[in-house]
């Protein structure tokens, strides 16, 4: 069987770029992945093929050799070389399992995996963690906040790259610069081409010969920052912030990590919280529940007079509207609920206790409804 050219075989032509090649494949590959054509022969061949293409062109070294001897004698080229001839230098292994899913996360993976996000290139920094107490107003209201964080910062020495000023930085020999080296490995879709960070220059591209002396090579130094931190109304004990790009800077160029602040609210000596409601408790004496009164109550804006209608119940709760908390989403405000607890005096003197007892005389015979049923039930109960 004539073996197809692999220009043709990836569509793309004998000119094309890495990425062009790169770009043709991966159309491919998520086509004919054998994941996505369960059992159908002719998908797994195309899949194979386009992998074979790909091996050969995604490698400059070996792209030449095939340009100069076509598809048949590059083929014997590489039989004849035989499993121990393996002319691209790199061995196998080194990625752990290999296999199928390896292969398929280095051209569909993450960022991690791409030129430049390589573990031991630029280094995104850690993302840091500061706990916050903020009083329930400050919740409530929102607040900025000065924080004192001690991260790692760029250094300011060497500019983050780690190199002593003025000091020479050698392109590594290794792999050119790039900060990893290709390999071959051998899978049941046949060869395939790899890639993993240069061992020589822990996949930096570059040899600092003379680190710099300030960060002793790493690029970022400790440093206590002061920070501004803008708390939204709304936020809740146990909420957390997310502030993009606060937390330790990154190494090499890498983005810095974020900082997360952990909110804990203390408690108020006069309110509490539900979500968006705020909650409290109101004392009212007998005169006023019986009679009705204006009281005032506290809110977050201050205080207001609220009517306790007559009659009013122990435990009865008034709703003040708009009076609560912001919500963290539009801002709306909750209300204010406000329980009444009517007090029982305890202390009175003769002239109060007479009062009481008068009251008590002519109120006789005219008990609640709620008093007529209850006694209407004990009364059965001790026939
Ligand atoms: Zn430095
Ligand atoms: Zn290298």
């Amino acid at each position: 069987m004539a073996k197809r050219d692999y220009y043709e075989v990836l569509g793309v032509s004998k000119t094309a770029s890495q990425d062009e090649i790169k770009k043709a494949f991966r159309k491919l590959a998520l086509k004919y992945h054998p994941d996505r054509n369960k059992g159908n022969e002719e998908a797994m061949n195309k899949f194979k093929e386009a992998n074979e293409a790909y091996s050969v062109l995604s490698d400059e070294q070996k792209r030449q050799q095939y340009d100069q001897l076509g598809p048949d004698a590059f083929e014997q080229a590489q039989t004849a070389g035989g499993a121990g001839g393996n002319p691209f230098g790199g061995g196998f292994g080194g990625f752990g399992g290999g296999g199928m899913d390896d292969i398929f996360d280095m051209f569909f993976g993450g960022q991690g995996r791409g030129r430049g996000g390589r573990e031991a290139g630029p280094q995104r920094g850690a993302d840091l963690r500061f706990d916050m107490e903020i009083t329930f107003e400050e919740a409530a209201f929102g607040v900025e906040k000065e924080i004192n964080l001690y991260r790692d910062e760029t250094c300011d020495h060497c500019h983050g790259d780690g190199a002593e000023p003025g000091s020479k930085v050698e392109t590594c020999p290794e792999c050119h610069g790039s900060g990893y080296v290709r390999f071959t490995q051998n899978t049941m879709f046949g060869q395939m081409v790899n890639e993993r960070p240069c061992s020589k220059c822990h996949g930096e591209g570059k040899i600092i010969s003379n680190p710099c002396k300030e960060c002793r090579g790493k690029g970022t130094v400790k440093k206590n920052k002061r920070l501004k931190v803008k708390i939204p109304a709304g936020v809740d004990n146990g909420s957390r912030l997310r502030v993009s790009g606060e937390g330790e800077a990154g190494a090499k160029g890498g983005q810095s990590g974020d900082l997360y602040v952990y909110l804990y609210v203390k408690p108020h000596k006069f309110f509490e919280r539900d979500g968006t409601t705020v909650l409290c408790e109101v004392p009212v004496n007998i005169v006023q529940a019986t009679l009705g009164a204006e009281i005032k109550v506290p809110t977050l804006d201050g205080q207001v007079t609220v009517k306790v209608p007559e009659g009013t119940q122990p435990g009865k709760v008034l709703r003040l509207k708009g009076k609560g908390i912001p919500s963290l989403r539009g801002g709306q405000r909750g209300d204010q609920l406000v329980r009444i607890k009517v007090v029982v005096p305890t202390k009175l003197n003769e002239k109060q206790k007479e009062a009481l007892r008068s009251f008590g005389e002519i109120s006789k015979d005219n008990i609640s409804p709620e008093e007529k049923s209850f006694f209407n039930k004990i009364k059965n109960l001790f026939k």
